[in-house]
């Protein structure tokens, strides 16, 4: 039990988090010991959209592993029937629906556990507050209410998970605490489609089937932030790649240009990288490369566009840079690049730790070459090859 990963939160995520656990844990003993035995209708309802929402997360489960796809957003389909739920069952049975979330876990096997078990304490807060205010005994199921429930659902989990998320790590960013707009709109569709599901289900257990198909493609489409992901990343650094990096840096030049903002675009090339490669491998190359990456982002600030444009070369685009500027950012980076060690393994198995690594860099600012992407990148690598004339290791200004 010590070497639980949960301890390893700061002290107020972990209190908040242990705190959230707790609340949802006496909120769900309170409803089991609170409610009264559920009629046979109310199993009967509970028996459909239970069996509809399992078939299909099970069936789409068993499709996308054989295919070896990706990884989806989870909670999409979990908030769907946990929607109907609060819309069609009494509260000791929307308990048991919270088991669908909680078998997920343990049958996917997901590396955090304790992660998983608060967005899950957090879900059900979210559920039951919902429930509450369209009604504890017999929730009202028009129109307005069901609009004004879903809102309550979704903004108060996504606060109550955010406000965890950020006390874990102070620095991460909104997009990272509350998700992507796609994960916002799934999210919407969800509830929809399980407001749907409630209300048939309400008058026909069975009719809640019909929310079969609709269920299949919400789980299709939670796929799409990941596919999104890997359409728009490189995979070894996790940065932007080429094609990505070049049309947002198209966007932000035309931006800029309207503002007649100064930009500056940064071309870096490793120096004699092929030498890594053949002196300890390429796994450390690998290594050398995402740590490289990681330095870069770092380094440079939040709205600059890191990207991956080669082998072993990447691009920078700075937003709002004058050349005086953008030249020690440069200069920061191959400074930073110089310091960097990378703990890595040899060929022959053994850690190794890499340094001395270098990088040449070209520079090209909008005073100069204008806002054309094609200027600035022409301009930006003959200044990278100037660098190289020069002995490498420096930064060139075009
Ligand atoms: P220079 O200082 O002139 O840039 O020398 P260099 O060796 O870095 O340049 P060159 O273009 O000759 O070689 C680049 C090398 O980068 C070739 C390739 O082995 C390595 N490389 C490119 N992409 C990857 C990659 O994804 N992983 C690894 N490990 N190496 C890569
Ligand atoms: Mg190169
Ligand atoms: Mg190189």
């Amino acid at each position: 039990m010590r070497d639980w990963p949960v301890w390893t939160l700061r002290r107020p995520a972990l209190c908040y988090w242990l705190f959230i656990d707790f609340a949802a844990l006496a909120t769900v003993t309170y409803v089991i010991v609170s409610t009264d035995t559920p009629s046979p209708s109310e199993i009967g309802r509970f028996a459909a959209i239970a069996g509809t929402a399992g078939a299909v997360i099970i069936g789409s489960s068993i499709y996308s592993h054989r295919l070896g796809e990706t990884e989806r957003n989870p909670w999409a389909a979990h908030l769907c029937y946990l929607t109907a739920g609060i819309l069609a069952l009494p509260p000791n049975l929307m308990v048991l629906l919270l088991f669908g979330p909680a078998l997920h876990c343990l049958l996917a096997q997901r590396p955090e556990t304790y992660r998983w078990l608060y967005t899950l304490s957090a879900t059900t807060l979210a559920v039951f507050a919902t429930r509450y205010l369209l009604g504890w005994v017999d929730p009202r199921a028009h129109l307005l209410m069901m609009v004004f429930g879903a809102t309550v659902l979704l903004t108060l989990r996504a606060a109550l998970i955010a406000y965890g998320l950020k006390l874990r790590n102070p620095s991460a960013t909104f997009e990272e605490n509350v998700g992507e707009p796609i994960d916002v709109i799934l999210g919407v569709v969800a509830v929809s489609i399980g407001g749907l599901m409630g209300c048939v289900a309400e008058n026909n257990a069975v009719h809640a089937l019909i929310a079969g198909p609709a269920l299949a493609l919400l789980e299709r489409a939670a796929q799409l932030p990941q596919w999104r992901r890997s359409a728009q990343r490189d995979a070894k650094t996790g940065l932007a790649n080429a094609v990505h990096w070049d049309s947002r840096a198209r966007y932000e030049l035309t931006k800029g240009a309207d503002r007649t903002r100064p930009m500056a675009v940064m071309l870096l090339d490793l120096d004699h990288f092929k030498r890594v490669n053949d002196e300890v491998g390429h796994l450390a190359g690998d290594a050398a490369l995402a740590a490289v990456s990681l330095l870069l982002r770092g380094t440079v600030r939040g709205g600059d566009l890191v990207g991956r444009f080669g082998g072993e070369e990447f691009v920078v685009l700075l937003p709002d840079a004058t050349p005086e500027q953008a030249e020690s950012v440069a200069e920061r980076v191959r400074q930073a690049v110089a310091d960097l060690r990378v703990p890595t393994m040899a060929t022959d198995g053994k850690p190794h730790e890499l340094s001395g690594l270098t990088v040449s860099i070209g520079v090209a600012t909008t005073t100069r070459f204008g806002y054309e992407l094609p200027d600035l990148l022409v301009a930006a690598d003959a200044a990278l090859l100037a660098a190289k004339a020069y002995g490498r290791n420096l930064v060139s200004m075009a």
